[in-house]
């Protein structure tokens, strides 16, 4: 009986990917300098970072990575529940939990990690539990789901009634309700106070994935949930990360004490990781601090959005339906999209082509993203390539 080779398994879904042209591969940037990027010896100007805030290279971050690393190292050399806990890490927790109007906030290594310990804890030890998902939330979501064992149940992307339907189907059973707060490859917010109405209806906990909202939506930055009016009580299980608007790495979730409390004994990828340096943490909390105070990135922000938009829309190209940072042109095939994001580099752009399987198939785009690194004529640089590479994108 011959046992199948995993390696060889593996090369040929490889190969049949090559075969598909969907191959992706990584390309080092050779050097970053706000939204311009080394590639390949060529100076690019990026539309592709989820540096909204244009914190990334903030003077301020960057002193307070290096005052702590002078002092304390780079690694936090255990994990937290050991050794790895520094006053860095619980000081951030802190600024989080306020900033976010909660009483208490959990750091995991990646919003990834925190995503599966999350729906880990909640749901991995309950019977017959079911968590009910927007078909597009992000793959870290629907893998935690898997991960704890419940049963997965998806909904049409925002729609409420749907998502009514999959609770109403399993009136009985202990039930997690999760959403990305702003969907990371539509840039679109998710109907957050009719799912907070139907999660209370139902007796379902609501759960937000804010990677894309925090720093950006709600007056203070406080993201979606904020943004929306939500409290605690209707949102009590918020995550959100800090590798977007804040420039760092890493995340966290805020809720109850309890919540808190609860994920510090059952989260495996939280306690058995080791937590993140802390000069990291240190950087992030500079970055909280700017986030919360420096209203006008924010306002830079929705002026580079709108003038984007006014221009885009001018040329007649395929805008989503979409006010946030993420401003996707859906092109529809992986090769027009390919081939689109071929020819504006080729005009000293880099903007990155979304293919299947990450967004569904037939639905490739471009995933343009604007930070407050971003000037107006940026904007205006990235719209004239576009209207030289329009024939591409909608023919000739
Ligand atoms: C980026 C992202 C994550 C993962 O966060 P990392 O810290 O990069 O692992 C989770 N959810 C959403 C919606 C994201 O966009």
């Amino acid at each position: 009986m011959a046992r199948p080779d995993l390696l060889g398994r593996l090369a040929i879904r490889t190969a049949d990917r090559e075969r598909a042209a969907l191959l992706r591969r990584a390309r080092a940037v050779e050097h970053a300098d706000g939204p311009w990027l080394e590639v390949d010896g060529r100076r690019l100007l990026g539309f592709c970072s989820n540096d909204y805030l244009g914190l990334a290279q903030h003077p301020q971050l960057i002193a307070a990575f290096k005052r702590v690393a002078d002092d304390e190292g780079v690694g936090s050399t255990a994990a937290h529940l050991v050794c790895g806990h520094r006053r860095e890490h619980a000081m951030l927790e802190e600024a989080l939990a306020e900033w976010t109007g909660r009483e208490r906030a959990l750091l995991f290594s990646t919003g990834y990690a925190a995503n599966l310990g999350v729906q880990q804890a909640l749901l991995g030890s309950v019977d017959g539990a079911v968590c009910v998902q927007d078909k597009l939330n992000h793959a870290s979501l629907i893998d935690g789901c898997r991960l704890a064992g419940a049963e997965l149940k998806r909904y049409p992307h925002s729609d409420v009634g749907g998502a009514a339907r999959q609770l109403a189907s399993r009136s009985e059973a202990p039930a997690l309700l999760a959403t990305d707060g702003v969907f990371s490859m539509d840039g679109d917010v998710a109907p957050l106070r009719e799912l907070a109405a139907l999660a209370a209806r139902e007796g379902a906990t609501l759960m937000v994935d804010d990677a894309h909202g925090l720093g950006v939506l709600d007056a203070q930055g406080a993201g979606s949930v904020a943004d929306a009016g939500l409290g605690v009580s209707e949102v009590p299980v918020l995550m959100a990360t800090l590798g977007k608007a804040l420039g760092c790495a890493g995340a966290f979730v805020a809720g109850s004490a309890a919540l808190i409390e609860g994920l510090t004994q059952f989260a495996r990828p939280q306690v058995y990781s080791t937590a993140l340096p802390p000069a990291l943490a240190a950087a992030a909390l500079a970055a909280v601090t700017l986030a919360r105070q420096e209203d006008w990135r924010r306002e830079k922000l929705s002026g580079l959005i709108a003038r984007f938009r006014r221009g885009a829309s001018e040329l007649g190209l395929p805008l989503m339906a979409s006010a946030t940072p993420i401003q996707p042109l859906l092109l529809g095939s992986a090769d027009t999209a390919l081939a689109t994001a071929q020819a504006l580099e080729a005009l000293g752009l880099l903007v990155t082509a979304i293919r299947p399987p990450t967004v569904p198939a037939g639905q490739a785009r471009l995933r343009i993203t604007l930070s407050a690194a971003h000037e107006e004529a940026d904007v205006d640089r990235l719209l004239a390539a576009l209207e030289r590479v329009r024939p591409t994108i909608i023919g000739a």
